[in-house]
């Protein structure tokens, strides 16, 4: 039904977290993942590359090596990203940069190596991961809207560009989730949280994972791009 069966699959941070999900499920769906990390890798028998995507160069040498060992990419999740959250009047610069740097210009490394092969091949699918945060905004996290909500701008102008090679451009921007990076919220805190969200619960990776692999869809999602999917139980309607 996903017809993603043979089809070469980069995500970013697939070691952990969100990644991880949408990794074994498009292993699941016979896909053929390769997945990158910072430091760790993860329990996952596909292609892992150790590559930070901050570094242009390693970037395309990974992306080089996916297309060596498992042949054309055909889709690609930029997933990775961080938060460095501090009230925007204690804010270092460090803590804006380092955010930017990962959140935006690791999907600008991500993904401007793999285009001209898409666009040679006249097929590809990009999945960006922003946030809620990127459409609503959040104390505490200046940097990081700023990063997520600049890939909704990025996806629909790449988009528009690409629809015509036949390359589809779309975002999910998922709720708090349950991951490493939500795990340090303080109960008091995430019990406020809980309280604004319909569902009165976090997400669970695989729930992000659903969409992601919809929108690699050659055959489900043929005709979208440009679009943003929340997946957020309705914390943002
Ligand atoms: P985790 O903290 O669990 O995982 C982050 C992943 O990003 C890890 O695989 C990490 O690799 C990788 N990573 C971090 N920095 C770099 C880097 N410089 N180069 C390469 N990889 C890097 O996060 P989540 O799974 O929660 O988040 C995944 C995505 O979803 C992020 O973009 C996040 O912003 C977004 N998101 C998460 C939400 C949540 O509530 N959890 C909500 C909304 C969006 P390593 O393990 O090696 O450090």
């Amino acid at each position: 039904m996903f017809n993603l069966e043979g089809k070469v699959i980069l995500v970013t941070g697939g070691n952990r977290g969100i990644g991880e999900a949408i990794v074994k499920k498009l292993e699941k769906l016979g896909a053929k993942v390769a997945y990158t990390s910072l430091a760790s890798k993860g329990n996952s028998s596909s292609l892992h590359i150790k590559a930070d995507v901050t570094n242009e160069e390693e970037m395309r040498n990974a992306i080089y090596t996916v297309e060596m060992k498992l042949g054309k990419i055909y889709g690609v999740v930029a997933n990775a990203g961080i938060n460095r959250d501090n009230f925007f009047s204690d804010m270092k610069f460090e803590e804006w940069s380092d955010v930017l740097d990962v959140n935006l210009n690791g999907v600008y490394n991500t993904i401007k190596p793999v285009i001209p092969s898409m666009y040679k091949s006249n097929e590809g699918s990009i999945v960006l991961i922003s946030s809620i945060v990127g459409e609503t905004g959040n104390i505490g996290q200046v940097n990081y809207a700023a990063s997520k909500a600049a890939l909704i701008g990025m996806s629909k102008s790449l988009a528009a560009e690409s629809a015509r090679k036949g390359v589809r451009v779309n975002v999910v921007a998922p709720g708090f989730t349950n991951t490493h990076m939500t795990e340090t919220i303080p109960t008091k805190v995430k019990e406020k949280i809980i309280s604004n969200i319909p569902f009165r619960r976090f997400a669970e990776p695989e729930e992000i994972a659903w969409a992601v692999t919809f929108l690699l869809s050659p055959v489900l999602s043929s005709f979208i791009t440009g679009q943003v999917i929340d997946v957020n139980g309705g914390q943002n309607m």
